[in-house]
């Protein structure tokens, strides 16, 4: 084993080296060669659809993202289709994955790569990390799968393997930690097949060592390991400090006017605090114990609407990272629905669900429909 050190660090990360290294990459290889999944953006070399699959699965699993992966590339088969597009295509073909700024980023970097690269994803680390939303990782693993270049991806699944291979015990998101894991990664990258040899540590990590139960029986590199070798495999790396949840109570109003029609509304100044998305939107405001008297303000203010009645539907709950969302939908009765303000668009309430919105206004949507035994 060699260590890796940087300035400033707590403790060196320490990784097979000369004749164990040779012996870990073969067997790291093989091992993938023979066992890899079969996954539709594999054996690809196409930049676009290795960068789009590296962007769905942040913060998804592989099953829900199939379909999407497959559906998009049918949409916007290539980078110039999808810089062409609307975006509101563009986000509804998105619909469902959520983080909706993973989509409106991938769009803008699309059109940069149309317009400053002749529509070829860059080749360069420095330009890969100028488009929007592509980071280290990102960039890193498009060019060494798409392009052959030797750089080392660092992810969840090969920060916990590094971890684990070196039993290191502290938290691993600390700049300077992440920064020796980097380190660590691109020691051990096999120079003539990055590609392989990222998608090999990205596996092994994803169906090896795993975070709750790692097969260790299974792991082509058990011998090197440190963390079995103390019997530390299941609780390393350490449980990073959860943020504290935080409840939060959105009051939104289903405007309805006598055909059925809502409206939805991209506010510019969110009084929600993002959590629509910044996608279309019931008009909704963060509210205290009484939601009906914060959202008659919040519509006086925003929409110019006095709601007389202010009808409460079924709540519904949701979660965005550490926020335990209540939602409290009230259906509010109009004569005209207001159409000057936060860019309203008018459509049937039952056609919600097929508008571009998050998971949040679809709940509340579904609400309104299940509730709806009301006269106009
Ligand atoms: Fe992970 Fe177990 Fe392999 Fe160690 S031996 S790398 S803990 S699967």
């Amino acid at each position: 084993m060699s260590s890796v050190r940087t300035k400033n660090t707590p403790r060196e990360i320490a990784v097979p080296a000369g004749a164990e290294l040779t012996v870990f990459r073969r067997g790291l290889l093989r091992w993938f060669e023979a066992r890899k999944r079969a996954l539709p953006w594999r054996g690809t070399r196409d930049p676009y659809r290795i960068w789009l699959s590296e962007v769905m699965l942040q913060q998804t699993r592989v099953a829900a993202v199939i379909p999407y992966y497959e559906r998009f590339l049918r949409l916007f088969p290539t980078v110039g289709a999808l810089a062409r597009a609307p975006e509101h295509e563009v986000l509804e073909a998105w619909a469902g994955l959520g983080y909706y700024s993973r989509a409106r980023n991938l769009q803008r970097a699309a059109r940069e790569i149309v317009r400053r690269h002749g529509g070829q994803f860059p080749k360069t680390l420095e330009a890969a990390l100028e488009l929007p939303g592509v980071g280290r990782y990102t960039a890193a693993a498009v060019l060494s799968i798409a392009f052959g270049a030797p750089l080392a991806v660092l992810d969840g699944n090969v920060a916990r393997v590094l971890a684990r291979l070196a039993a290191v015990r502290d938290d691993l998101r600390q700049p300077a930690r992440w920064r020796q894991l980097e380190a660590a990664a691109q020691g051990l990258l096999v120079p003539r097949e990055p590609g392989a040899w990222n998608q090999a540590m990205m596996e092994l990590g994803a169906t090896v060592c795993t975070p709750r139960t790692p097969a260790c029986g299974e792991c082509p590199v058990v011998r090197f390991c440190r963390a079995r070798a103390m019997g530390l495999q299941e609780t390393l790396p350490a449980k990073r400090e959860k943020r504290a949840p935080e409840n939060v109570r959105l009051a939104a109003a289903v405007l309805l006017d006598a055909q059925r029609r809502t409206v939805l509304v991209k506010p510019e100044y969110d009084a929600t605090d993002g959590l629509f998305s910044r996608m279309w939107q019931f008009p909704a405001v963060r509210c205290g114990k009484d939601a009906a008297s914060a959202l008659r303000r919040h519509l006086r203010d925003a929409q110019g609407i006095e709601a007389a009645d202010c009808v409460a539907l079924p709540q519904a709950r949701h979660a965005v990272t550490y926020r335990r969302v209540t939602l409290l939908p009230f259906l509010v009765p109009v004569d005209a629905l207001p159409t000057k303000r936060d860019g309203a668009t008018v459509l049937p309430l039952e056609e919600v669900e097929r508008w571009p919105t998050s998971s949040a206004t679809r709940k509340i949507a579904r609400s309104a429909m299940r509730g709806g035994e009301w006269e106009i």
